[in-house]
Formats: structure tokens, C-alpha cells, sequence
């Protein structure tokens, strides 16, 4: 019998989410319930939990990038995950050109400068969106975008250490219009890379700060939005309520890089906290927690085992 090779498609966080005012410490998960997403190679999906104290063992045994595959959507509660026919090397992003250029998702970037999108991406952006403003570890702030139903999951899986709503737009054509004239007017990104969250993870500013930094760019847009000249929205004043299980790679703990490149080897350690998809890590025989990045194993094929991480040798020169 052979190990199962899994695809690994990422960290997701589609459960339901946390609201302000609830306390999550009486519930075993507080929201979201964050899995990482394997393929199997029958095409069939399974789900690693990465609730607190989940443990994650494996070995990356192929060194390049695989292609996801791509998605339909057929309307805004239905879309379809299409796998690579091809199974082939991944080359734009975590997808081979065939699956990119399919891609439909791609296409809601452009829907509102005028592109053609199917009746189902049509359906899927005609629902309400919402504008917001997140502050990542580093104090780094960018405008996003969530549709309705992942109002709160967006941001869950974005990783942010605050953030705040800005307005309810009538449509996705119409929050894309927003998020422009904010970036446009207020300087906000729209983008923060994945391995920039990351580094920042590593020493986060206080708390108090980023929402301080939040609250000031979040009043920044909201006070552009209620003079801009666009229909279909209401400027709206509202918090995040971010994840208790995000909450110790958010705090003031010292951390240290994962001393082990994720493209190969093997793995294994006990999730204590997650953000996004960064998760601090607790290695075997040492209680110094470790920053590890797990969207370096997107697209990458593993196999699960009981594997350990070994601590590195530089230890004690770390602390
Ligand atoms: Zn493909």
C-alpha cells in the first residue's frame, strides 16, 4: 500500500464566524473553523482541522508547484471547482494557463470597468458586497472587498490583526468602484503579499496601535465615501470581530521564524494559533513557538505522517 499523495489547495475558513460581544473562550473553536484543504488523487477533498492544538505532520514529495484547477460560478450561492485535467505544473500563480485563462473568478476584477462576465458570475456580483479596511501585524493597511455571505470569512482567511466595514454596496460592480476611489484618494493597497503578513507575524505591533492605525484609515475612507459621487451604497461603521484562535500570534510573545523551507521534507508540529494561513507553531521538545507560513504549501503534494520538526540547533542562541 502506498501514502496517499494530497494537493494541497490551502487554508480555508468557511465556517461560521465570530461576532463582537460573544466570548469565544467557552466554545472549543471559537468561528471560522479553519481547515486545510487537500486533494486527493482521486479528486475527492479532505479537510485537516486547524483548530487550536491541531496537529499537522508531512512530507512535501514533489518539489514543484501543481495546477488547483479552476472555478465556474454558476450563481451567487453555487460555483464549481474544476480540477486540473492536465494535472499539470503550476506556472501562473497556483495554476497551469489553461486553468488561468478559465478561471472565472478572475473575471469579477474587470466587471466593473466593463467586462464581460457569464450569467452566473453576473448573478453571483449582483449580490450586496461590503467595503473594508484592514490593518495587518505590521501596521500595513489595505481596502478589501467581501461579498455578503463571506463578510466575515474574508477577512478571517486575509489574516488581519483589525479591521473595520466602510460601507454596504448594492452589488460587487459597485463595492469595486469604492475600493478604486479609496485607493485612488486615500492611498490605501489593495494588496498585501502573503509573505510580507508573514514576516510582520514575527514581531506585530501592539494591539492598541493597529487600532488606532485601523480606526484612523478606516474614518479616512468613510469620510471620502460620503462625499463620492456613486449610487448604491451606505457609508456604514462597523468592527471586525477577529477569531480568538488568532489571538497569541497577534499578541506580544516572543516568536521565531520556521527555521525549514516548506518546498520539501518533512513536518510536524501542533498548531496553537492561526491567522489567515499563518499558524504559530509548537515544535516537539521545545516550548518556543514558531511562525509558520502555510500558504508555501499551496499547490504543493504531501503525504501525512506522524512526523517532528526538528527544533533547530541554534536554540539557545535565540533567546
Ligand atoms: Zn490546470
Amino acid at each position: 500500500m502506498t501514502d496517499t499523495r494530497y494537493l494541497v489547495h490551502g487554508v480555508f475558513w468557511d465556517g461560521v464566524g465570530a461576532f463582537p460581544g460573544t466570548h469565544a473562550s467557552t466554545a472549543a473553536h471559537d468561528a471560522g473553523n479553519p481547515v486545510l484543504r487537500l486533494q486527493s488523487p482521486a479528486g475527492g477533498f479532505r479537510q485537516l482541522s486547524l483548530q487550536p492544538h491541531a496537529r499537522l505532520g508531512f512530507e512535501v514529495v514533489h518539489p514543484g508547484k501543481s495546477c488547483l484547477g479552476h472555478t465556474v460560478v454558476h450563481s451567487s450561492t453555487r460555483r464549481d471547482h474544476i480540477l486540473c485535467a492536465a494535472g499539470a505544473p503550476a506556472v501562473r500563480g497556483k495554476q497551469c494557463e489553461r486553468c488561468f485563462v478559465l478561471d472565472e473568478s478572475r473575471l469579477m476584477h474587470d466587471f466593473h470597468r466593463g467586462g464581460r462576465v457569464t450569467p452566473g458570475l453576473r448573478d453571483y456580483l449582483m449580490q450586496e458586497h461590503w467595503l473594508y479596511v484592514a490593518t495587518f501585524a505590521g501596521g500595513t493597511t489595505k481596502v478589501g472587498t467581501a461579498s455578503g455571505p463571506r463578510k466575515w470569512n474574508r477577512l478571517a482567511e486575509q489574516g488581519a490583526a483589525a479591521a473595520s466595514y466602510v460601507a454596504r454596496a448594492r452589488d460587487g460592480r459597485v463595492v469595486r468602484i469604492l475600493e478604486d476611489l479609496v485607493t485612488a484618494q486615500a492611498g490605501l493597497t489593495q494588496q498585501v503579499r502573503s509573505a510580507a503578513k508573514a514576516e510582520a507575524l514575527l514581531n506585530p505591533l501592539p494591539a492598541a496601535e493597529l487600532a488606532a492605525v485601523n480606526t484612523r484609515a478606516a474614518a479616512g475612507a468613510r469620510a471620502l465615501l460620503a462625499t463620492a459621487a456613486v449610487d448604491g451604497f451606505d457609508v456604514v461603521e462597523e468592527q471586525w470581530a477577529r477569531p480568538a484562535h488568532a489571538g497569541a500570534l497577534h499578541g506580544a510573545a516572543p516568536r521565531h521564524a520556521y527555521p525549514h523551507a516548506l518546498d520539501r521534507g518533512r513536518h510536524g508540529f501542533d498548531v496553537s494559533s492561526l491567522s489567515g494561513a499563518n499558524a504559530l507553531a509548537r515544535l516537539d521538545g521545545t516550548d518556543a513557538p514558531f511562525v509558520v507560513n502555510l500558504s508555501q504549501i499551496a499547490a504543493r503534494t504531501i503525504v501525512l505522517g506522524e512526523y517532528a520538526s526538528a527544533v533547530p540547533a541554534l536554540q539557545e542562541a535565540l533567546f
